[in-house]
């Protein structure tokens, strides 16, 4: 059996053991059945011992449920719910919950969303992060993390525990502040392989490449944001290393899915979740339609969550995968709702749109974006991050890979949009706060 073969089967082969099903080919039937009985227990358990779900579900709780299909007649829980009533979620006492993880606190209200762990919910975590880094890592393989790892239970610290159970060697580093310095721990530690945020990656390969440095690693995971192509191929090209991607947020209890070796799409933590893709009207689209992600936990005691609306736009994958997996498989998430920026009635460009075409150009580290909506003309202001002197040929090549952005494209020639590139120079080699990159939208700054 090739190493390939091998590998492409491990989430499968944990998933299938997970479940207890016997035989050694998992079906999507079997798989099914498991989901049905774990969502039937989970509503159980939520409508008994959490208020929030006692409340929201109690003219479903005597609901037949003979197929997963049935679930879609249950109500949503939206991020504002956990925002307004997120203690009321727990199933379990606060005494059982032993981590709790804040997240932004954007939203009209300004209240935090507050998402409640227990040990065994952790422990789920650290199984899934096990079995997904040994989809790309091997045993004794040194992997340097850079995502945030100080406090027991946070991600970092979690993938610690999963990567010495696979057998390698996790070297914890936080997220990047200064790329020098990084640098040289990746050559002194012979780290082969690396788990970090997409644009800090970035900055690393780039200045790898700058400096003349050896560097050279076997792969690399992306995550916490999008990951655009553009910057995929730089660190293919710079490292020479595959490079996987990492679904996920808080909410799904960290790990969400992780693309094969095929890298074409997150294959799914179907043992633990339950997706569906749903429309604007909350109706649940056919496979291959485009939505918004949805999920349920099926494993979680602290805090579970019913049909949870992420917010992501994506679809699932009607074509099998071709490592020969039964998972679903789900396109990469490149849009979130209300990160959509209109620049008339047909066009709109996101974040993911200007990625692929910034991040091609030479030099990028990293960039902001604002949009100004004026009265008759979109002001586009974009700053952009460049790890050497700026030249004059760099701001040409970000405009041009902009006006090929459909929306752009099509606004330009109408004058509906106007775009100014300003670029700065990375001076002493540090680097922006690692959070999630959005477009800042000024709406209605002139006082329409
Ligand atoms: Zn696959």
């Amino acid at each position: 059996m090739s190493p390939f073969i091998l590998k492409k089967n491990l989430l499968e082969t944990w998933i299938r053991k997970k479940i207890g099903s016997k035989p050694d080919i998992l079906t999507r039937q079997q798989l099914g059945e498991y989901q049905l009985q774990k969502i039937k227990e989970t509503i159980g358990r939520a409508s008994a011992n959490s208020p929030f779900y006692r409340n929201l579900l109690k003219n479903f709780i005597d609901m037949e449920m003979s197929s997963l299909t049935d679930l879609q007649r249950f109500p949503f829980t939206t991020a504002a719910h956990i925002r307004e009533q997120g203690l009321q979620f727990l199933c379990v006492s606060q005494g059982d919950i032993c981590r709790i993880v804040t997240l932004d606190s954007s939203g009209t209200t300004g209240q935090a969303k507050r998402i409640y762990f227990t040990a065994s919910d952790q422990e789920l975590t650290v199984d899934f992060f096990q079995q997904g880094m040994s989809t790309m890592i091997k045993p004794r393989d040194r992997v340097l993390i850079l995502l945030p790892g100080e406090r027991s239970g946070s991600v970092g610290e979690l993938l610690v525990r999963g990567l010495k159970r696979a057998g390698a060697e996790p070297v914890l580093h936080g997220v990047v502040a200064n790329i020098m310095e990084t640098l040289e721990i990746i050559e002194q530690e012979g780290i082969d392989s690396i788990v970090g945020i997409p644009v800090q990656l970035l900055a690393l390969a780039r200045y790898t490449e700058y400096l003349g440095k050896k560097i050279s690693l076997k792969s690399v995971l992306l995550s916490t944001d999008h990951v655009p192509d553009s910057i995929i191929q730089e660190l293919r090209r710079i490292w020479g290393c595959q490079v996987f991607e990492h679904y996920g947020m808080t909410e799904m209890g960290l790990g969400g899915g992780l693309d094969c070796e095929s890298h074409a799409g997150y294959h799914l933590r179907e043992a633990d979740l339950y997706f569906e893709i749903i429309d604007e009207k909350g109706q649940v689209v056919p496979d291959g339609q485009e939505g918004e992600v949805v999920f349920t936990t099926l494993t979680r005691q602290g805090m579970p969550l019913i049909r949870y609306r992420t917010g992501d736009i994506s679809r699932f994958l009607a074509k099998p995968c071709s490592c020969g997996t039964m998972l679903k498989r789900l396109e990469r998430i490149t849009k979130r709702k209300g990160d959509l920026v209109f620049l008339n009635e047909d066009h709109f460009f996101t974040m993911a749109d200007l990625d692929e075409k910034i991040f091609l150009v030479p030099g990028v580290l990293d960039y902001t974006v604002t949009v100004d909506n004026l009265k008759c003309v979109t002001q586009v202001n974009i700053s952009v991050l460049v790890l050497s002197e700026p030249r004059g040929d760099t701001k040409l090549a970000i405009y041009e890979g902009l006006s090929k952005v459909v929306a752009i494209k099509g606004a330009e020639q109408i004058g509906q949009v106007r775009i100014s590139v300003a670029i700065s120079y990375c001076r002493d080699a540090l680097l922006p706060s690692p959070v999630k990159r959005r477009i800042m939208e000024l709406k209605e700054a002139d006082g329409k």
